[in-house]
């Protein structure tokens, strides 16, 4: 063949065959936030109601430095009147939205501790929590005590759990709060290193699957919460609901600020000696507390499997 014509169809070749074969390439079926982790919660309705993570970076007097990040919490030390409510086993087709309503009026936001066979039935509630700033957590797939489960059935449950939630808003949880408060040790660290997870307990609990009584749950919340807290209750009783406008309004009344459970371990700061702790949140930070639960909430042990509850 000529030379110059090999260059010709060479050049050709280059230009006319090679691009055509770029948008093939994009077009490859990506999940677009896959293995992308936190989540990043949008809130185009409520810019000046939640506090911003910048007035806590720069606060007016200096702060002691972040504490590490630990693998589980109960509460946070946390320099201001910051808590986080967090709801279980929803999302609800009816009670949720009512909640979100509550929560979108006045502008809290609140984490959601989600059931993965639920998430698949309601993929427009996630859709809608995700929209309104809300975080979303694993809590398993079919709500069984992670810490009877066998290596493998851990894995499943936290792996189906986290795709139910991607595949229906997006988003990749951080956080994970074990079904009972069943963890240990093993299964603690598991959740942390193999799946990123850092476990969520509570330092508040109201009993709400138990006792399905408004003001109960309302009075319990309103006289136990302390800044740096970790509020338990769950959107899949109507008399929790019911409960909301109380406590949320009797919180906002006593100056509390809601923040997502991510934005509070943010701020967690170490405690002991030298760096005096926020009053009342607790004496130190809570790592590890196995093989059962933690001072404040229920026992594993004194907790049967089959309760309810969280
Ligand atoms: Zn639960």
């Amino acid at each position: 063949m000529n030379p110059m014509l090999r260059s010709f169809l060479a050049i050709s070749f280059a230009f006319l065959i090679l691009p055509g074969m770029a948008p093939a390439k994009a077009q490859l079926p990506v999940r677009p936030t896959e293995g992308v982790a936190p989540a990043v919660f949008p809130d185009p309705t409520n810019s000046s109601q939640a506090p911003q993570p910048s007035a806590v970076a720069t606060p007016p007097v200096p702060a002691p430095p972040p504490a590490p990040r630990k693998l589980s919490y109960n509460s946070c030390n946390v320099e201001g009147p910051y808590v986080a409510i967090t709801f279980d086993d929803g999302p609800h087709p009816k009670l949720t939205p009512r909640l979100l309503d509550m929560l979108n009026e006045r502008g809290l936001k609140a984490t959601f501790y989600v059931i993965g066979q639920n998430v698949v039935q309601y993929p427009e509630i996630m859709q809608r929590m995700v929209a309104e700033g809300h975080e979303i957590g694993n809590h398993s797939y079919t709500h069984p005590a992670l810490s009877k489960c066998s290596p493998a059935k851990l894995t499943e449950e936290i792996t189906k759990s986290n795709d139910a939630i991607l595949q229906a808003c997006g988003v990749s949880p951080t956080t994970v709060r074990p079904p009972y408060g069943a963890t240990n040790a093993a299964v603690t660290k598991r959740l942390n290193d193999e799946f990123g997870l850092a476990v969520i307990m509570w330092s508040v609990d109201p009993q709400d699957w138990k006792i399905r009584k408004a003001s109960h749950v309302s009075n319990h919340i309103l006289q136990n919460t302390k800044p740096g807290g970790i509020l338990l209750a769950h959107d899949i009783h109507p008399s929790t609901i019911d409960a909301m406008p109380a406590v949320l309004d009797g919180l906002l009344s006593k100056g509390y600020q809601f923040v997502t459970v991510s934005e509070l371990i943010a701020m967690d700061r170490p405690s002991g000696p030298g760096v005096p702790a926020t009053p009342g949140v607790g004496a130190g930070p809570v790592t590890i507390r196995g093989p059962g639960v933690p001072a404040n909430p229920v026992s594993y042990e004194s907790t049967p499997v089959s309760s309810p509850s969280p």
